[in-house]
Order: C-alpha cells, then sequence, then structure tokens
C-alpha cells in the first residue's frame, strides 16, 4: 500500500527526520489559508497522488504571494495528473500540501527497499538526487551507493557517517545527516514498509539538511497489524476494480484483455492466464477467490469480474484440495442463480468430489459451458469470446 507524501513526512518526523513545515488543503481556499498559517514570504503547493514525477508533470508549484498559492491550488484540484509512473489515466487530486519553500542548495537522493537476493533491507543513495534520479541510474550507475543492513544488529552509525560522507555532507552536518538517515531506516523496519524514498533530500543553503519529497509503500500483508497505518489508504488513488477486490477479502489484479478468470489459487491463475494466451486470447485479470469457495464468495467474485466491460467471457478453474467440487459447483449455480450473467461462463473443475460438481453443474439447467481440462476450457472461452466478437460485427453490418 501507498501513502502521500504528507503522511509519509509525517510518520518520518516522528522518527527525527526533519521536514520542511507545510499543511494540507481540500481546497484553493484552505490552501491560502495554510500559507498564512506557515508564514514567510515563499510556498511550494504540491499534489497529492500516489505517483513520482510530480514536479516534471506540473504537480509542484512555487508560489510568491497567497494569490499565488490559491491559483496554484485552483489549478491542480481535480486535475488528472499523468506523470512517467501513473501510465496514460493518471490520478486525479483531491488533496493539496502547502510547504514553506526552501532555499536549496544540494538536491540528494536516499532510499531504501526491501533486496530479496540478499534478504535485507538496502540503502540506496546517491548525490546526484532531484528529479531526474532514473536518468542517473542508468547514464551514471557508478554514483549511486549501496549499503545491506545486517538485520541481527540493525542500521550502525557508521553505516550512517559512511552514506553521509559520500554524499558529500560536510563534518559539521554530518551528525544531522545520520539522524536523518536512522529515522528512515526505523520507521522502514518498524512499520513494516517496504520503501522509503527521500528524492530530494536536500542540503540548504543554510547547510541544514531536510527531505523535501518523501514516498512511503508498505506490506499488505502486515497492515492488519498496524491499524494506524491501514487507516492512511486512499482509494482515490487505487485502480477501483483492485480496491472493491480488496474491500470483499479477494485478491485482484486488472489486466486488458476480454476473458475473466475466477481461479482458486495463485499458481493456478498463472496457469490459467497462460492457457488463455496460448488459445489466442487475452485475460482480463487474475481473480483468486482462495481456498473457500463459498456460495457469497463466488457470487462476489462474478459480479466482480462482470463490472469490468471489457469482459466477454468468464473462466471459472478450480482445482480443489481442501476444498470440494460439489460446494464450488453449489456456489456458482446460486451465484449465477441470483444473478444471472450475460456473457459466457466456462467452469471447469478438477479435484475431490468433481463427479458430484458436474452434476450440480449438470442438473442446474444454467447455461454453463463445462470443460474436463484446462486446455479445453481456454479453447472454448477464447471460442465465446470471438463467437461474440463476430455477432457484434455481423449486427454492425445488418444495421
Ligand atoms: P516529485 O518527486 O513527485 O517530482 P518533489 O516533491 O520531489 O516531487 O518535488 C519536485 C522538485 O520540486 C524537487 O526536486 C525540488 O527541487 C522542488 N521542491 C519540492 N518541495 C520543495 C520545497 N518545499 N521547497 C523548495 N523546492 C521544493
Ligand atoms: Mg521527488
Amino acid at each position: 500500500m501507498d501513502i502521500h507524501e504528507y503522511q509519509a513526512k509525517e510518520i518520518l518526523s516522528g522518527f527525527g527526520v526533519q521536514t520542511p513545515v507545510g499543511g494540507l488543503a481540500y481546497s484553493p481556499e484552505q490552501a491560502a489559508y495554510r500559507a498564512r498559517e506557515i508564514g514567510g514570504g515563499k510556498w511550494v503547493v504540491k499534489a497529492q497522488v500516489h505517483t513520482g514525477g510530480r514536479g516534471k508533470a506540473g504537480g509542484v508549484k512555487i508560489c510568491a504571494n497567497e494569490h499565488d498559492v490559491f491559483d496554484a491550488a485552483n489549478d491542480l484540484f481535480g486535475r488528472r495528473l499523468v506523470t512517467h509512473q501513473t501510465g496514460p489515466d493518471g490520478k486525479i487530486v483531491y488533496r493539496v500540501y502547502v510547504e514553506g519553500a526552501t532555499s536549496i542548495d544540494r538536491e540528494l537522493y536516499l532510499g531504501f527497499v526491501l533486496d530479496r537476493s540478499s534478504e535485507r533491507i538496502m540503502v540506496v543513495a546517491s548525490a546526484e538526487g532531484g528529479m531526474d534520479i532514473e536518468e542517473i541510474a542508468q547514464t551514471k550507475p557508478e554514483s549511486i551507493i549501496r549499503t545491506t543492513i545486517e538485520p541481527a544488529v540493525g542500521m550502525r552509525d557508521f553505516q550512517a557517517r559512511e552514506i553521509a560522507f559520500s554524499l558529500g555532507i560536510d563534518a559539521a552536518h554530518v551528525q544531522e545527516a545520520v539522524t536523518n538517515i536512522k529515522g528512515c531506516y526505523r520507521a522502514f523496519r518498524d512499520l513494516d514498509a517496504t520503501m522509503v524514498e527521500i528524492n530530494p533530500l536536500v542540503v540548504t543553503t543554510d547547510g541544514a539538511i531536510l527531505a523535501l519529497d518523501a514516498k512511503m509503500s508498505f506490506d499488505d500483508n502486515a497492515l492488519f497489524r498496524r491499524p494506524d497505518i491501514a487507516e492512511l489508504r486512499d482509494k482515490s488513488q487505487e485502480d477501483p476494480r483492485e480496491s472493491n477486490a480488496m474491500d470483499r477479502g479477494l485478491s485482484y489484479v486488472g489486466l486488458d484483455g476480454e476473458i475473466g478468470c475466477i481461479v482458486n489459487g495463485a499458481g493456478l491463475a498463472m496457469a490459467t492466464m497462460d492457457m488463455i494466451r496460448l488459445a489466442g486470447g487475452n485475460p482480463a485479470n487474475f481473480l483468486d477467490i482462495g481456498g473457500g469457495a463459498s456460495p457469497e464468495r463466488v457470487a462476489k467474485a462474478f459480479r466482480l469480474v462482470r463490472s469490468d466491460d471489457k469482459v466477454q467471457a468468464i473462466l471459472v478453474n478450480i482445482f480443489a484440495g481442501i476444498n470440494r467440487c460439489d460446494w464450488v459447483a453449489e456456489g456458482i449455480v446460486q451465484a449465477l442463480e441470483a444473478n444471472p450473467i450475460d456473457v459466457p461462463v466456462i467452469v471447469r473443475l478438477a479435484g475431490t468430489h468433481v463427479e458430484a460438481g458436474r452434476k450440480i453443474l449438470a442438473k442446474s439447467g444454467l447455461p454453463i459451458i463445462r470443460a474436463a481440462s484446462l486446455s479445453e476450457a481456454a479453447g472454448r472461452a477464447v471460442g465465446a469470446w470471438q463467437k461474440s466478437q463476430e455477432q457484434d460485427v455481423g449486427l454492425e453490418v445488418s444495421a
């Protein structure tokens, strides 16, 4: 789960990381009021959307008076900010953050990620921070410093000092940098984060060290024990299909194809998507209903898959191990009786009590296309989708 910059800054300042004074606004009036509250003569108005690259997309505006702050906020609210990270749909701005403008001497990069190969937290730092870090990583990889943290002892002071020195921070400010670096590390570890990124961490013209931007992501599987973090979720920034699924306890990933998939288990979902591709179609999603497939759960899954207009056929592929095919079949029948689906539904069942399951489907009288194997099911799903396309074309021609 991602959070907003202002939320990350609030969390990190609790761990001793220095950030500029700022305030959140939901309207241009409130933004101007925040500027007055902060004081000083220069402010930055920043779109709060779950993406980086806002500066280059016009989502960070420097303002010299309250009027400018009002206008900048007015321009940002409701705007769909498209950055190099959002994809063409962009993210809509519903909140802006107003901050005192800092006079910057140098922009540095400081990131904390989980390095899967060493199974450790890795600190990534560069003296060449700011908006072009992706480019620097490509063109000047040698300017990037990497340090892994031994989990049993945590980050040691000498490691933070080494990072500070390699960022070119002068001796008088190294201790301040160490406090910032260690603060980020502790926030990462104590809150089950998967990423903390400060870009830029700046040295101000007075020599102070400040986090001007902050991004944090958290491990979804640990949110149950971090209710304060879970509360920071902003659904307006998520794919609505995925947040609907999460609310219903289903794991769902939206894709671009036409064939909806309802599957139990992630491995089976991958295999199903491969088979659909092999048969000449494209999956519209990855929906894993998990171990239990009660009628309510199956019904929810159907509703969710069907709520995507692109879906032209639904393939249900269940391999019952602990589960039972007759229960799943019962679930499918009840779900379809209560909420008929207007696209072809193809069902393949295998595993425990499969015969009983097939009988239930056959007896139901519902227009379910049954398949004995996964390849047959994928072929039938793709066939049903292609047929619906031909019918559409036929209608257009005859009209
Ligand atoms: P993003 O990474 O999404 O582009 P940032 O918060 O990093 O957004 O802002 C982009 C740039 O705007 C920064 O690299 C910095 O130069 C400038 N900036 C951001 N916040 C401030 C601030 N409080 N004072 C002065 N400049 C700022
Ligand atoms: Mg940034």
